[in-house]
């Protein structure tokens, strides 16, 4: 009996990295997928999925897509930016790219979602946030720890608003996991290996997060098997946070 079953999911940034993990994992877990990313080449080697190509910094575009989606019982919202640089260092594009996908993406595809997931008896929000922000402040990630942090403050805002009326809604702090834009944030330093290193060593367990580890959290916060938990942010992160 999958965890997921009956249920109708909805995941973006499904096309690679953390995202892809959790969509995978739902179908075999039962439920009925839409894979949600900009990039169709990605999504088209995502089998068990229905794929729905969007992309997310187009307000109209997630405004359509709500009103055309009905049923959802479960949304994921996995898709995300890292912008690189402290505070000086920051160019307004990456700021701003920061923002669109890392809050106001979440914010609008709430506002055309949850009246249905309201209407079918409630549901579950899963938010992608970080400790890069809502748990500890990581060096040269200014863009990205503000918004990361605005995600933890939609999930507690969403979940105490919502309670009563059967949604949950809680966020996944991952310390560093690998995935496709993590290696090319390595390469971009110049010096993977050198990246790598730093990276690893930053992680007391001694080894990054897997896409899979995170998606197997997803799924616990997607499911009824987390039915008590709601506003919360779950840590996973190899220690990174804990002392
Ligand atoms: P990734 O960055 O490798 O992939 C992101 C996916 O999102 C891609 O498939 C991409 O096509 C899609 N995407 C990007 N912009 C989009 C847009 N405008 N519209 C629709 N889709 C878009 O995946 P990842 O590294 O696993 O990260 C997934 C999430 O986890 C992000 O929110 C990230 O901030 C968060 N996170 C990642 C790590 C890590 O170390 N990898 C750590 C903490 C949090």
């Amino acid at each position: 009996m999958g965890r997921l079953n009956g249920k109708r999911a909805i995941v973006t940034g499904a096309g690679q990295g953390i995202g892809r993990a959790a969509a995978e994992l739902f179908v075999r877990e039962g439920a009925d997928v839409i894979a949600v990313d900009r990039n169709a080449d990605a999504l088209s080697t995502l089998s068990g999925c229905t794929a729905r190509v969007l992309d997310l910094t187009d307000t109209a575009a997630i405004a359509a897509f709500g009103a055309e989606v009905g049923r959802v019982d479960v949304l994921f919202n996995c898709a995300g930016y890292v912008d690189a640089g402290d505070l000086l260092a920051t160019a307004d594009a990456g700021y701003r790219l920061s923002f669109d996908l890392n809050v106001h993406a979440i914010t609008h595809l709430l506002t055309a979602l949850l009246p249905a997931m309201i209407a079918g008896g409630g549901g579950s929000i899963v938010n992608m946030a970080s400790v890069a922000g809502p748990v500890i402040g990581v060096g040269n990630r200014y863009a990205y720890c503000a918004s990361k942090a605005a995600v933890a403050g939609i999930t507690r805002s969403v979940a105490v608003d919502y309670v009563g009326q059967g949604i949950r809604c809680n966020a996944i702090c991952p310390g560093t996991v690998q995935s496709p834009s993590l290696d090319e944030r390595m390469a971009a330093t110049g010096d993977a290996d050198a990246a790598r290193a730093a990276f690893v060593a930053r992680q007391p367990m001694g080894r990054l997060g897997s896409a899979e580890e995170i998606a197997a959290l997803a799924l616990y916060l997607a499911s009824d098997e987390s039915a008590y938990t709601t506003g919360q942010l779950h840590v996973i992160d190899g220690g990174w946070s804990m002392a």
